[in-house]
């Protein structure tokens, strides 16, 4: 049978709008809408046979039942469903009706061809809405991961508008000790700041431990930017809430929840954050980034510096400081679970290396010691020894009791390559 015979047989089912007609030879020759197809084989056929050549009214389609005439219907609906939203990508998914799916088998059937043949209804329904929008909003279909996503369900006769996270990536400093990453819900109460009826002696009613945490002093002022409903802070890692966090910083990504506006200015972004900070927290480096950089913030293996400030039990020399430090420099420690980790966590022994170890005797019982070691690896105990917990460790070399009286971190970096990969940034720097 030629494609005129089938066309032909297609048609003879009953009234068949021309896109119904077109989508069963889809995949023939390209540049054409479905409609298109369906017309010139129509007029094609009635040439071929000379008969007169009768239209269908879309409306009459047995197939569609009219939904083909719709096209430009549901395409300013998405655009109004989104109407003063910032997006720059979309995507069109449709719910076809089980009745339509059910007639498209039946066509091809009837017609003795593949149940397959052409496309599926709703493979164009997606695409001519989505040429759609895309002309009406301007904007770009993605088929990864856009900034919003249109769900037709035409059976509800509803647009399900979803609109995705947006993310910033920077790195983060903070200045002051005693800041938590993020917020940090009080163990008493269970953050909700009430004992029974009381409110909570043990956070004073906050609800939360520490009143400030980095998060708290920079997510906000993304999601007021980016108008959107919630905003979640991501880190790489996270230093001690005693510890400073200096040097490059650490990086993190914010991620706003079905904002507004989703192309901001960072570099305006990054004052607004620093000013609403007070010097507690800075930010640099912002910059916008994809869904993927969450997980790469959170994954990415990275190696740590710190800085130690040390005090000992007994008077060190700096000679024998100095050459305590040669032998950790380079060393692999066995770490068995320090106390004061989380008890929940299973204890193991693990080892870690040393890269680079370095310090200064201030005086006979104070140092500073720096130590660029690998992610995991638990300084305070690599200089204390945890009670022999860890090996070696500096008080075990010096044989004197030696504490950290403050812990500074002063770069995070990955360990096979940067955080920053341009394949994660939303535009090129
Ligand atoms: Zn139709
Ligand atoms: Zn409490």
């Amino acid at each position: 049978m030629s494609i005129l015979d089938d066309a032909r047989e297609l048609a003879a089912s009953g009234p068949l709008c021309d896109a119904c007609l077109g989508r069963v030879f889809a995949e023939r020759s390209f540049g054409l809408t479905n409609a298109e197809r369906g017309r010139s084989l129509r007029v094609a056929a009635a040439l071929d046979a000379d008969e007169p050549f009768e239209p269908v009214d879309t409306a009459d389609c047995w197939v569609c039942e009219g939904l083909c005439d719709e096209f430009d219907e549901w395409a300013e609906r998405c655009a109004e469903s989104i109407e003063g939203t910032e997006f720059g990508t979309y995507q069109v998914g449709t719910r076809a009706p089980p009745l339509v799916e059910e007639n498209e088998l039946l066509l091809r059937e009837g017609a003795g061809l593949p149940e397959d043949a052409g496309e599926l209804f709703k493979s164009e329904f997606n695409r001519e809405v989505g040429k759609r929008v895309g002309r009406l909003t301007e904007t770009e279909v993605d088929f990864g991961r856009p900034d919003v996503q249109f769900t037709l369900d035409l059976e509800g006769d509803t647009v399900e508008t979803r609109v995705h996270s947006a993310f910033v990536y920077g790195r983060y400093r903070k200045l002051e000790r005693d800041i938590p990453q993020t917020e940090w819900p009080c163990r008493e109460c269970d953050g909700s700041g009430y004992q029974g009826k009381q409110p909570c002696d043990y956070c004073g009613g906050s609800g939360y431990l520490y009143d400030e945490s980095v998060e708290q002093l920079t997510a906000p002022v993304v999601l007021d930017v980016m108008d959107g409903i919630e905003a979640l802070f991501h880190g790489a890692g996270r230093e001690d809430v005693d510890a400073l966090m200096l040097g490059t910083g650490r990086p993190f990504v914010i991620e706003v929840k079905e904002p507004r506006r989703r192309v901001v200015d960072v570099e305006q972004l990054e004052g607004d954050i620093n000013a609403f900070a007070e010097g507690k927290v800075e930010v640099e480096g912002l910059r916008l980034a994809t869904y993927d950089m969450v997980e790469r913030v959170k994954e990415l293996d990275a190696n740590k510096t710190y800085r130690a400030e040390v005090e000992f039990g007994d008077d060190v020399t700096a000679d024998a400081l100095k050459e305590a430090l040669a032998e950790l420099d380079g060393a692999t420690v066995e770490q068995y679970t320090p106390h004061r980790v989380d008890h929940r966590r299973a204890s193991l022994t693990r080892t870690r290396d040393v890269y680079d170890a370095d310090g200064e005797l201030h005086d006979a019982r104070h140092a500073t010691v720096d130590i660029h070691g690998a992610g995991g690896l638990y300084i305070k105990e690599l200089v204390s020894g945890d009670e022999g917990r860890t090996n070696p460790s500096l008080a075990g070399i010096l044989g004197v009791d030696a504490v950290v009286t403050a812990l500074d971190v002063v770069a995070v970096e990955g360990e096979e390559e940067a955080f920053e990969d341009e394949e994660f940034f939303k535009q090129a720097e």
